[in-house]
This record gives C-alpha cells, sequence and structure tokens, in this order.
C-alpha cells in the first residue's frame, strides 16, 4: 500500500520548521528518519494530513557533554551516538541500549530522539531515558514567540505511542545525566532474532560506595508501566555489592512488574521473562559499578 494522499513541508531552518508545526496543528506530523513513521503511513496505520520534514534543518545533529549533561540532537541518527566515544565515556548506557535497537541499516537511519517521541513500550530508549532521570527538550513558535520547555522523563510518556509533546512542539533535543562515579549499567533483553523488538528486556542501574550498594533500579521493555522506575534497592537493603540476592530480586521484580501477553508471548511467558532478566540486569549493572570503583581507585 501507499500512504494517503499528504501536504509535504521541509523546512530548512528551526524558527521554520516551528512556524509550519504552529500553523499546521494537530494535522502535522514531524518525520525524522522515518523508520517508524513511514510504515506506519505505508500500512495506512497513520494518515496525518501533512508531513514536516526536519532533515533539513541545520544545527539538530550535535552531540555535546556540558556540565554534567549529555545532550544529542533531533537528527542524530542510532549510529551516530553508538559510535560516539565522547556520549560513551559520558553515559554507557546509551551504546548498550543502542546495539540491541533493530539492524545497522535501520539505526543508520533512525533518530534516537524520534524513538524517543515515539513512545513504544518495546523500544529500548524510553525505559534508557526513564531510568536515567533524563529529559526531552521540546521548542515551539505559537503566537510567533519561541519557547522551550523540558519535560522529564517521568511525565514524558504518557502510554503507548502516546508522549507530552503537543502537536506544534519539535523535540530539539534530548538529555541525559552523566554517569556518576560508583555509576554501573546494563541492559538485558529477549528477542526472537537479533535486532527484532524485545519480547521483555530489564535496564539496570546500580550505585556502589566502597564495595556498598547504594542504589539498585530498573526499568522494563514491553512489560511494566512506561515512565515508572522500580525501586530494587528498597527491596535488598544496604549490603555488599557481592551479597545482592539476585534469585529474591527477580521474583520480587515478578511481582511488581506486570504482563500482557500477544502474539510474541503469553503474559505468563513474559513474567517469566522479568523475572530471569532481572536477575541477569542487575548482576551485571553491579558488576560494571564495582569496575568503575576499582578504575578509578587504581
Ligand atoms: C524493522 C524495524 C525494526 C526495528 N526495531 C527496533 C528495535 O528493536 N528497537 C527500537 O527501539 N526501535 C526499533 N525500530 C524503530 C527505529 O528505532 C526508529 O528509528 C525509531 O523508532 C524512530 O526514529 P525515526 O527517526 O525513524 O522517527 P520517525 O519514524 O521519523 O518518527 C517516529 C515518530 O516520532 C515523531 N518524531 C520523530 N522525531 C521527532 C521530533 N524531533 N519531534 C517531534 N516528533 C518527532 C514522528 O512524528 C513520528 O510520530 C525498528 C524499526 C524497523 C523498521
Amino acid at each position: 500500500m501507499k500512504p494517503s494522499p499528504l501536504r509535504y513541508f521541509r523546512p530548512t531552518s528551526l524558527p521554520d520548521a516551528l512556524d509550519v508545526l504552529a500553523r499546521l496543528g494537530d494535522e502535522g506530523k514531524v518525520l525524522a528518519g522515518g523508520q517508524s513513521l513511514i510504515p506506519l503511513l505505508s500500512m495506512r496505520l497513520a494518515a496525518p494530513p501533512a508531513l514536516v520534514d526536519i532533515n533539513s534543518v541545520p544545527g539538530l545533529d550535535e552531540i555535546t557533554v556540558d556540565a554534567g549533561t549529555l545532550r544529542f540532537g533531533a537528527l542524530v541518527r542510532h549510529t551516530d551516538l553508538e559510535r560516539s566515544d565522547a556520549a560513551f565515556a559520558a553515559q554507557p548506557l546509551l551504546r548498550r541500549a543502542l546495539l540491541n535497537v533493530a539492524h545497522l541499516t535501520i539505526r543508520n537511519r533512525g533518530t534516537t530522539v524520534g524513538s524517543v517521541v515515539h513512545s513504544d513500550p518495546s523500544a529500548e530508549l524510553p525505559a534508557v531515558l526513564t531510568l536515567l532521570g533524563g529529559s526531552v527538550v521540546a521548542q515551539s513558535r505559537a503566537g510567533g514567540r519561541q519557547t522551550e520547555r523540558k519535560i522529564p522523563a517521568s511525565e514524558f510518556f504518557i502510554g503507548p505511542l502516546e508522549s507530552a509533546l503537543r502537536p506544534e512542539e519539535l523535540a530539539v533535543a534530548v538529555e541525559v545525566p552523566v554517569a556518576a562515579p560508583g555509576e554501573g549499567t546494563a541492559l538485558v533483553e529477549l528477542a526472537r532474532r537479533h535486532g527484532d523488538y524485545a519480547m521483555c528486556g530489564v535496564v539496570a542501574r546500580a550505585v556502589v560506595e566502597g564495595e556498598q550498594l547504594k542504589s539498585l533500579h530498573a526499568t522494563y521493555i514491553s512489560a511494566g508501566d512506561m515512565g515508572s522506575v522500580v525501586d530494587l534497592g528498597a527491596e535488598v537493603g544496604a549490603v555488599g555489592a557481592d551479597q545482592v540476592d539476585l534469585d529474591a530480586l527477580g521474583a520480587f521484580a515478578r511481582k511488581v512488574v506486570e504482563t500482557d501477553g500477544d502474539i510474541h508471548a503469553t503474559a505468563e511467558y513474559r513474567s517469566h521473562l522479568v523475572q530471569v532478566l532481572t536477575a541477569r540486569a542487575v548482576r551485571a549493572a553491579v558488576d560494571d559499578a564495582v569496575n568503575d570503583v576499582r578504575k578509578e581507585a587504581s
């Protein structure tokens, strides 16, 4: 099938892009890498009256690290971010997550900001952004005046394919905090084939001081509520990093993280994956944190 007839705009500056979006309101849809939107249009699961292609807008392809914040613009492709050594040094979880996103050809074109805005519960980036406490930087020009707001991940994801971004707003960038000393992270998921959307995935973040666990959190892919973080640290209490009871944590996660069934997996199987993958992700995140502390000390 082919998309429904639509109007196509290709602004060449940020103010022009924001003006077009303000004029179109509900009728406009931003086109970034097109890796999610174009299939939806082609299958006529979406039929917006107008597309605003942002690929000719300059200045949206930058990756910067400044004052404890890593920022990437709306035209930074998944592979740009994955291959950026500065981004990896600042927040290693992004590369770890992006290596699980789709296939190389899709990552060459798809944007990481687009993946966040698309708000797919099966995608890696919404879970990563939520766990890291990042935010989406949105700009608009309603009434001819340019305004900017930062939307924290905890408020950004409303539900499947639904975000807090307004129709006239462009997500110009996403910001995440630089990894703190003693912070360790991991993403563990299970997909039928590498590059497919995960049937279930867990993103974990541990912070250790000395070799004592200070905090432990997780977010879930294809399971649980988008935008919510599970505090696993409250369950384990103050223990040594090598004393974390992985079996107990897996069982706890299974109890508190809700799952649904679909054509890829039953709810029961997903709950089993939540349990097993939580234990694996926690082990990897805690080990990563301990390695970070040892590296700092040597
Ligand atoms: C076969 C296949 C497998 C895939 N597997 C995975 C996977 O395993 N994991 C995963 O996470 N993703 C996967 N994807 C999706 C891929 O990561 C997309 O790149 C990503 O979801 C969307 O980025 P995009 O730039 O292509 O956005 P687009 O397709 O251009 O847009 C997606 C949506 O976001 C909106 N949007 C995009 N950018 C902005 C912006 N700056 N401001 C406002 N609105 C915006 C659009 O209007 C649209 O609604 C897969 C895609 C395909 C085709």
